[in-house]
């Protein structure tokens, strides 16, 4: 930018500065603020758009435009060059605007007589909040020169808002953070809770946005940089795992990039602080990221916003911690979280909502295992809320009330008060089996992958552990944990357990369980490639180490290990020689052997529903893993949001399906169970039963609502309910159970 130009900006910046810091209503400086703009830029027009909700601009200050359309004039995101500016966060400079694609006449401004336009979104990190417009009579597009320092101001009116500068009357002008907002995200724990914001990474407040002396501010940046590209090169020294020191390495160079500091010396020179140049920057990062769709340049750009965070916290020396207490009941807020962050936290948390995150994510497993609500896909709910909020989570429907009103409190908490109501009558039921009306009992297991799962084995009466995921353990190391540590830990699983049986299964990575310290491997389908038994097949050394540790861990107690993703006998007969070579080693090494060791298969893969019969008779139990049985069944991806509910679990041929293979295991004298997540679900877990299953194992969580509607139903009158519904051509059996337990004397 040249000097007249750069001091020209810094003039103005330095007058918006002041009029921020006069007594001022909000409307009052906005106006005043336009009216600066104009003179400055030397157009007829400056106008300020804010959004009075995510979808509508309102022209909230002008100077040159007609002042009675002043909240008056309103456009839906992406109407008129204004809208197109507010939904694509890009600028528009034209020196014939009405011949412009989109451009819309808005009669009552008086707008006719401009001919160019300049549109600049209004926006902080990445967040739209408005658009600024300059327009004038003469026929020109704005210069390289102009638009950047229109872009500076832009910035700054950004903060500006963010600080509350231009509250007032009016939708547009409501203080931001302050107002209820209701995000609908995507459910991955059920449960409902209530409490108060912890964000995970707390925002970095700049208040400093405008700065008289630029050379006083490249230093302060040139310190910072230097102080980072430090800490970068301390990390490096101090990582150890390749995936890590790939990050850094990305890091190191954004840190030494000659363009991001030229970029953030010239917001300096335009009159910004350096706080306010990281920032924007940042800023235009992560609009861009949002809109990339290649995912190394979108990973990328999330490094350089990592890095700016890193950056403002030296500048500011606002640290992750900002020496705010933890509240009471806090409900964590991230963009996302890894498993082992999330396992600090523990069970302090009441419950988490992330931004991002998807149901099969190693800390959607953890917040299961902790029984922790949890809310994924909740869109701009970092940005949206402040430590400390009030925050009401609704883990069932996916909803996040943020600053909730009173109407939606006293609503949440009567649905509260009948959870822990139904949460009582659960209780008065552990030590009672899950036995029916016409005499049949149901064993309900439980399912667990972490150590924080065992005391739930006691509190939810669990009869024992019908699926232990072992790859948990792996997933939230960075690296591959070792035998001695896995036989330590699987001992500690057995003690808990009291003699109650834990059915160990073996590690089922790959797919969308991707080890952080095991090279990616690039498949077009992971969930039909190499993962589960297949790799510990291929490479048997990890499966090998892990059936020692076992059968370390059972010290000559029982054993049950169990394989997943069994797709034809010959694997499972393979597996099992490993077990016996297992075995043999352990004793070599004068290890005591399991007293019993039962080994058991996933039918997780219609396939094996259709082995040939000397399978059924080798192997000594078989468990349904319901989740990836009915992707395959269905051919929709359990991780896709799009299709993952489209097809039913009570689907007339998915549960003909079950039927077929209890019918198979009975004749075989096969012990069988189901232990997918649709076994938690009493509705299913009903039907499972009453077409013969008689073992489940679901979320620990699950066990008392299951039981509780087993101990009510007559399985062989919704066995009748099931047939005849099939009889009928119906597609789903849904509707006629829902209708014969509604007709029940206590309903569902
Ligand atoms: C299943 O597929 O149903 C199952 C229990 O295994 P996972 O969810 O771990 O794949
Ligand atoms: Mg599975």
């Amino acid at each position: 930018m040249v000097e007249t130009a750069e001091s020209e900006s810094r003039k103005l910046l330095g007058r918006l500065r002041d009029a921020m810091a006069r007594e001022a209503a909000g409307q009052e400086r906005l106006d005043h603020i336009t009216q600066l703009i104009a003179e400055s830029m030397r157009t007829e027009v400056c106008s300020i758009y804010l959004f009075r909700d995510e979808e509508t601009l309102e022209l909230c200050a002008t100077e040159g435009l007609n002042p009675d359309a002043v909240h008056q004039t309103r456009m839906k995101l992406g109407e008129g060059l204004v809208g197109r500016v507010g939904k694509s966060g890009r600028i528009v400079n034209t020196a014939d605007a009405p011949s412009e694609r989109g451009f819309r006449y808005m009669p009552e401004t008086g707008e006719e007589i401009f001919s160019s336009f300049c549109g600049i979104p209004i926006q902080r990190l990445g967040e739209a909040l408005g658009v600024l417009v300059v327009q004038s009579k003469q026929a020109r597009e704005f210069s390289a020169d102009e638009v950047y320092a229109l872009e500076v101001v832009a910035m700054v009116l950004a903060e500006m808002t963010e600080l509350g500068a231009f509250t007032g009357e009016g939708a547009a002008l409501k203080a931001r953070h302050t107002q209820p907002f209701l995000i609908r995200g995507v459910t991955a724990q059920e449960g409902a809770a209530e409490g108060h914001v912890w964000l995970h990474e707390p925002r970095v407040v700049v208040t400093n946005v405008v700065a008289d002396d630029p050379a006083r501010e490249v230093e302060r940046l040139e310190e910072a940089v230097d102080q980072l590209r430090v800490s970068v090169d301390q990390m490096l020294a101090g990582a150890r795992d390749s995936e890590q020191i790939q990050v850094l390495e990305a890091y190191r160079m954004f840190a030494n990039s000659k363009g991001w500091m030229r970029r953030m010396q010239e917001d300096i020179g335009a009159g910004l602080s350096a706080e306010a140049a990281v920032e924007k920057e940042q800023s235009i990062a992560r609009t861009r990221m949002a809109q990339a769709s290649d995912s190394y340049l979108r990973e990328r750009l999330s490094d350089l916003d990592d890095l700016s965070n890193r950056l403002l916290r030296i500048l500011t020396g606002q640290g992750a911690q900002t020496g705010a207490d933890m509240p009471d009941n806090p409900i964590l807020i991230a963009r996302n979280i890894g498993p082992a962050e999330l396992l600090d936290y523990g069970r302090s948390l009441k419950g988490i909502v992330l931004e991002e995150g998807s149901v099969g994510s190693h800390a959607a497993i953890v917040a299961r295992a902790l029984a922790i609500p949890l809310v994924i896909r909740a869109g701009r709910v970092a940005t949206e809320a402040l430590n400390g909020d009030h925050i009401m989570v609704d883990g069932d429907q996916g909803i996040v009330h943020l600053r909730p009103d009173d109407t939606v409190v006293s609503a949440f908490r009567d649905k509260m008060a009948m959870q822990a109501k139904a949460q009582e009558r659960y209780t008065s039921l552990i030590d009672k089996p899950a036995l029916t009306p016409c005499g049949k009992t149901i064993g309900l297991h439980m399912n667990a992958g972490l150590m924080a799962d065992l005391p739930s084995l006691q509190s939810s009466g669990a009869e024992g552990v019908g699926l232990f995921r072992t790859e948990l353990q792996f997933l939230v190391r960075n690296q591959m944990p070792q035998r001695t540590e896995l036989a330590a830990l699987y001992k500690r699983v057995i003690d808990a357990a009291q003699g109650k049986r834990v059915v160990f299964r073996t590690l089922d990575i790959g797919s969308d369980k991707v080890l952080p310290y095991m090279k990616p491997q690039d498949e077009p389908n992971p969930a039909l490639g190499w993962r589960a038994i297949r790799v510990g097949l291929d490479k048997p050394g990890v499966m090998r180490m892990q059936l020692q540790a076992l059968i370390r861990a059972a010290d000559g107690r029982p054993l049950t290990v169990m394989f997943p993703f069994v797709a034809q006998y010959e694997e499972f007969r393979s597996a099992r020689a490993e077990v016996d070579k297992a075995l043999a080693r352990e004793k070599k090494l004068g290890h005591v052997l399991p007293e019993r060791l039962c080994v058991g298969a996933m039918l997780e893969t219609p396939s094996l529903a259709f082995a040939p019969e000397k399978f059924f008779q080798d192997v000594e139990f078989l468990s349904i893993g319901g989740n990836d049985l009915k992707q395959f069944f269905f051919a929709a991806d359990r991780e896709n949001e799009r299709v993952r509910r489209r097809y039913d679990t009570l689907n007339v041929s998915f549960l003909s399906f079950i039927e077929q293979i209890v019918e198979r295991c009975v004749r075989t004298e096969t012990p069988l169970s189901f232990c997918g997540e649709d076994a938690g679900r009493p509705i299913e877990a009903a039907c499972f039963a009453a077409i013969g299953l008689r073992t489940l194992s679901m979320r620990p969580a699950s066990i008392g609502p299951v039981k509780s509607l087993l101990r009510r139903t007559n399985l062989d009158d919704l066995r009748q309910v099931i047939h005849a519904a099939r009889h009928r051509g119906e597609q789903s059996v849904r509707p006629s159970v829902m209708e014969f337990f509604r007709n029940q004397p206590n309903g569902v």
